[in-house]
């Protein structure tokens, strides 16, 4: 459903006037409703990745394809949620969420039936009336993905989405968006270089290396859900992982 073949990105430095192989020839299938977590290190190239598949890039070589079809620009199919949230102080929660709806020319009643079955879903439906400055920083994410949900999208791209939120928060954060996935069955790349947060969420883990960004390594993990990170299998993996990683930097 989500495809990279043969994706190369450079960018170019103006003032040394040549190119920085950001990321090179990465082929990589995302099937439909599955949830693969991409890890790396810093300046691998995830942004640029999901960026790519956001259609705020376009690559140098190759194709990103969604459905079969190339990815030319961004569109309402594909959902994107950054690590900064970015919601509009001065509206409330609700009409955070409906904004997109509005720019979409739905009428008031329908965008904001849908915004309010969003908010539930990500049990912000007490909060509809709050400004964002009300909200911790958990629950500004939360608004962030019904917001991105009420689109429509059957994508989900996370860039280190919980990334700024303290242990506590992203591992609620997590939980929440397990919830969510499994309720909405999206198609999600989340992006993170917590190992653990990719474990306890992955149904696949994808480990990239650094200049260029190439796929370095990947893992299925069929641990069931809950997962229990202390488990055997899970610290082996873990293990594993961590030192896959080393390799890498
Ligand atoms: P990651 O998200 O894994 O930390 P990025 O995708 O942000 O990595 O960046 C990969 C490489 O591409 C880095 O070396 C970064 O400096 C470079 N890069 C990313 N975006 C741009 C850009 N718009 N212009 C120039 N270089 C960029
Ligand atoms: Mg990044």
């Amino acid at each position: 459903m989500l495809q990279f073949s043969g994706v190369s990105k450079t960018f170019v430095d103006r003032e040394k006037g040549e190119g920085m192989v950001a990321i090179r020839d990465i082929d990589l299938s995302i099937e439909k409703e599955d949830l693969v977590c991409l890890v790396g290190p810093s300046g691998c190239g995830k942004s640029t990745l999901l960026n790519l598949a956001a259609g705020f890039e376009r690559p140098t070589h190759g194709k990103v394809l969604v459905d079969g079809r190339e990815v030319e620009g961004p569109s309402p199919r594909i959902g994107v949620v950054f690590q900064e949230p970015s919601l509009f102080p001065w509206l409330s929660v609700l009409e955070n969420v409906a904004l997109g709806l509005k720019v979409q020319g739905q009428p008031r009643r329908e965008r904001e039936e849908r915004a309010r079955q969003m908010l539930e879903l990500v049990d912000l439906a007490a909060f509809e009336n709050a400004r964002p400055s009300d909200l911790s920083g958990g629950m500004k994410q939360k608004a962030v993905i019904a917001r991105t949900l009420a689109m429509g999208p059957d994508v989900l791209l996370m860039d280190e989405p919980f990334g700024a939120l303290d242990e506590q928060a992203r591992k609620h954060m997590d939980m929440e968006l397990l919830k969510i996935w499994q309720q909405e069955r999206k198609t999600v790349v989340f992006v993170t270089h917590n190992i653990e947060e990719a474990i306890v969420l992955g149904n696949r883990i994808v480990l990239m290396s650094t200049h260029p960004g190439e796929i370095f390594k990947e893992w299925n993990v069929d641990l069931p859900r809950p997962r229990d990170m202390f488990s055997g299998e899970a610290s082996a993996l873990r293990q594993e992982i961590s030192t896959a990683l080393q390799q890498v930097l």
